[in-house]
Parts: C-alpha cells; structure tokens; sequence
C-alpha cells in the first residue's frame, strides 16, 4: 500500500466552461486549469490540455486544433470532454483508485442527454459513484449559504460561456435562468470594439487581459490608457493602439446590460415571499465574471437590492461542491435526481 492510499481519493469536480477545477477529498484544491484541449486532428488523439493547451490557443499549425470542450455551457464535443476529464484526472492523480466517488458540477440547464454525457464520461475515468449537483447550487454552498433553510437566496455564477442565476430555498432551485452571455461575450464585445474603433484585429488572449485588467462598469477612480497590440486590419502589420478605459467601459456595456436584464427578469419571477428574503439577504456573486470591477455596484443601483461578491469567486463553485462531497450525508437534497442507465 503506498502511503496515498491512506488518503481517500474521492474527488469534487467543476467542469467549467473556462476552467476546470477539481478538489480531492481531505486535500482541497489540487487542480485549476483552463479546460481547453490541444488535439491532433487526424487522429483525434489529445497533445496537451489546461494550462498547456491554452499556450498553444491561436498559435497552432493546422494539424493541431484546440478547443474549449464545454464552451457555452454545453458539452460542444463529447469525445474531447471525456478526454479532458481522463487526462486532467490522471494528472492529479498517476494510480487514482478506479473504485472512488465523484461529485461533478454542471450547469443548471443542462439537458438529460448531456448529463448523462458527464455522468459516462465520469465513469469512464474510473468513478464507481458519480453524483451531480447544479452549479449555481454548488455556488451557493461554498459561498456558505444555509441551502437547506426555508429562505431565500439569489446566486448569479459569471463563468466564460454562461451567466447561471438561481433562486434558492429548502435546498432546491426554486426559480433560474441561464443565458449564454458571460465572461467570452465581455471579450467579443472589446475585439468588436478595436476593430471597429481602431481598425485592429486582437487575440482572444489580449481581449481577455484587457476586460480583468482595466474593464470596468462603473466610472474608475482614475481613468487610465493602456497600449494595445494586434494586426492592423487595413494592411495586415503588426501594430499598436492606445485606447481609454471609458472607451473600454462602453464596449463591455452590451453584455453587461443583457446580464443585468436576465437578473431583473430572474426577479421578476420570483415568488413574493422569496423576493422578500432576498431583499433581506441580497444577490450573492461568484465566477470569474464577478470580478469585473464594478460589477456588484451597477448590479447594486439597477436593483437597489444588497449585492456581495463571494470570496475568491474563481473557486466558489468547487469549494461548494467538495464540501458536498465531504458531507454527502447531509446533502443529499441538493444533488440532481437523475436516472442510471
Ligand atoms: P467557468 O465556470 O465558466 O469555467 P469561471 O468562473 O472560471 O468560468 O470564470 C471565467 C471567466 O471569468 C472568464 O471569462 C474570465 O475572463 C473571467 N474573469 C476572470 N478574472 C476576471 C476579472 N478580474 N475581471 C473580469 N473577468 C474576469
Ligand atoms: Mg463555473
């Protein structure tokens, strides 16, 4: 017996759209990497995933293909997702015991036919068990909220493909929406922006970097100007822009609005007694998307309700879900009744 087999290897899994992390049990946190894969495209056999695959994001010949499986909450390519999953389990864990527990975390309006996709694909990596939790429940859960009280709690989960907001009460969903509009529409709307604004063409990457850097939704403190580098789209040289964080500001503005809009709707239709709770307690945030500087308080002046930002909300989802794991007894309510085939 080696000296890890004392530990169990039961593992928390959020299968992120962006991001993937898994937590094992006794240990935390043990992965956090982007859930991108690097593939062959003849053979279809996986070169890299995580952190290695994203390196390798718009600058690979054209027999390697990279793709973000779980782009837009939907499990885009099956084979690939399931590849994914085996290799980033096997990365924690070289001699995983095949006979562990799982608990996976998937978007709230997944079909039955993707859960099933997850719950094989867990399987397939070796899990014996395999249970699934919703993510804004999860969310809620590593937040710290009392899911099982008889209140109410509004979660909204910002990750890269979608925007999860939840309402929930007796450690069920009472009331959700998820939209595909979230941290990857942020960074459409800023390449849109320089393209149209300052003829250049930018990566994915710099967009990104740009939106965590200076993105914001409600004037900064100072205003500041950054340097941008792409291709120019007039001649096709490598060329830099400067451009304003306002201007910044007013391309984000788009899918920041639709994000508040699928909120308010989310309220709308809440029952009254739940509204009343969260009027009380507010709107929890988490994801990545929550970060955007901002955010909280033009969510706060659009909704004039209480709004607060999970602690470390890159991680809020896992966390969640690995304290389901490390208490399955207790929370069995919260996780997602579905059929064994
Ligand atoms: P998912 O659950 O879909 O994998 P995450 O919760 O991991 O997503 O969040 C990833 C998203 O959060 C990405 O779109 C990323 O650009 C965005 N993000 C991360 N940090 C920041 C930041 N400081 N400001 C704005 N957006 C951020
Ligand atoms: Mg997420």
């Amino acid at each position: 017996m080696s000296f890890f087999s004392v530990f169990s290897a039961d593992l928390a899994i959020d299968l992120g759209t962006a991001n993937t992390l898994i937590y094992m049990r006794g240990k935390g946190i043990v992965l956090n990497e982007p859930s991108i894969v690097a593939f062959d495209r003849n053979t279809k056999k996986i070169v890299a995933i995580g952190n290695e695959a994203r390196e390798m994001l718009g600058r690979t010949h054209r027999d390697i293909r990279t793709i973000r499986p779980m782009k837009d909450g939907v499990i885009a390519d099956f084979e690939i997702a399931e590849g994914m999953l085996r290799e980033f389990i096997r990365k924690i864990h070289a001699n995983w015991s095949p006979s562990r527990r799982i608990v996976i975390c998937v978007p709230s309006g997944v079909t039955e036919v993707e859960k099933r996709a997850v719950r094989d694909s867990a399987e397939h990596a070796g899990a014996k068990e395999v249970h699934l939790i919703a993510e804004p429940m999860a969310a809620a859960v590593g937040i710290g909220l009392d899911v099982d009280a008889p209140v109410g709690n509004m979660v909204v989960d910002i990750g890269g493909g979608t925007t999860e907001i939840a309402v929930i009460a007796l450690s069920g969903i009472v009331n959700e929406e998820s939209i595909r509009i979230a941290g990857d529409e942020m960074n459409s709307a800023i390449i849109q922006f320089f393209k149209k604004n300052h003829n250049i063409l930018i990566g994915e990457r710099t967009a990104e970097a740009i939106k965590c850097e200076v993105g914001s939704v409600m004037p900064l403190k100072e205003e500041v100007t950054i340097q941008v580098k792409g291709r120019d789209l007039v001649n096709g040289i490598p060329k830099t822009t400067e451009a304003s964080s306002v201007e910044i500001r007013d391309s984000l503005n788009e899918p920041v609005q639709s994000i508040i809009d699928a909120v308010k709707l989310t309220l709308e239709r809440t029952p009254p007694e739940l509204s009343s709770d969260i009027l009380d307690r507010g709107i929890m945030l988490s994801g990545g998307g929550a970060l955007l500087k901002g955010l909280d308080e033009r969510l706060r002046l659009e909704t004039n309700l209480p709004v607060h930002v999970a602690e470390d909300p890159l991680t809020a989802v896992v966390r969640g879900t690995g304290k389901v794991l490390e208490n399955l007894n207790q929370f069995t309510k919260v996780l997602i009744k579905s059929r064994r085939y």
